[in-house]
């Protein structure tokens, strides 16, 4: 099923799991998130890959206590709040079997983008590369393949993949234009990151202000702590 965004909703948790989030409980994120006055709050914790190469996500091993948590959380404040499990990953080519049988998982409701790295060469990272400036290129490349498999409902923070640059120039405003329109063609939303917002070039205005209205955006608050999802709550209303 596709996902929509719908009014009220504190779109893209974490959990503890990640291992760089506080150490609250879901059932208090999602307590909380009642309190706040939400309809829905969806979960999406960074996806393990098998054999767990890559840091700050959970282990494989612990996929299944995360779905049985969430989904657990759907049932148990069925009425009171729509509690979506989705997940966010990295398009990597060589892991496409993967991240597939991820969207097939019964008890996942999304997939969303969040390219934190791409993958240089077959099974290789760009987290291994010494020099980064241009890493935006492979990052948008990434995310534009991504949004075309049919696999994903949104693209979490697609301008933070300009972190390293200081100027909005024509190659940065090419690998916009390419991965809007592919989003769009695609039916793929686009997020709004408010932890970006929160930090110094993450958050590009240039951007935003080259996606057409007709595009799907959304707002997530990509929060780590309950904390920090009330933050990002009460800032979507004050503006
Ligand atoms: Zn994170
Ligand atoms: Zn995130």
């Amino acid at each position: 099923m596709a996902y929509t965004p719908v009014k009220n909703e504190i779109f893209h948790v974490h959990t503890w799991r990640c291992g760089h989030a506080g150490y609250e409980t879901e059932e208090e994120y999602v307590r909380k998130a009642i309190k706040l006055g939400a309809s829905r709050i969806a979960f999406t914790d960074h996806a393990p890959f098998p054999n767990n190469p890559f840091g700050y996500r959970m282990d494989i091993e612990e996929l299944p206590g995360y779905l049985e948590t969430i989904n657990g959380l759907k049932e148990a404040f069925s009425g009171k709040i729509e509690v979506l499990c989705g997940l966010e990953v990295e398009w990597l080519p060589s892991y496409s079997k993967h991240i597939e049988a991820l969207r097939a998982t019964d008890g996942i409701d999304l997939l969303i983008i969040g390219q934190h790295m791409f993958e240089t060469d077959t099974c290789q990272y760009s987290f291994e590369d010494t020099d980064k400036i241009m890493e935006f290129e492979g990052l948008f490349r990434a995310m534009t393949e991504g949004a075309k498999t049919g696999l994903f409902d949104v693209i979490a923070h697609p301008d933070r993949a300009y972190r390293r640059r200081r100027n909005f120039g024509e190659a940065e405003r090419e690998a916009a234009r390419v991965l809007i329109e592919t989003a769009m063609a695609n039916s793929v939303i686009l997020e709004k990151n408010y932890a970006s917002m929160t930090q110094k070039y993450l958050y590009w205005q240039e951007f935003w202000d080259m996606v057409p209205p007709s595009a799907d955006t959304n707002f997530g608050a990509d929060a780590h702590s309950v904390a920090a999802m009330e933050e990002a709550w009460r800032f979507s209303f004050s503006q």
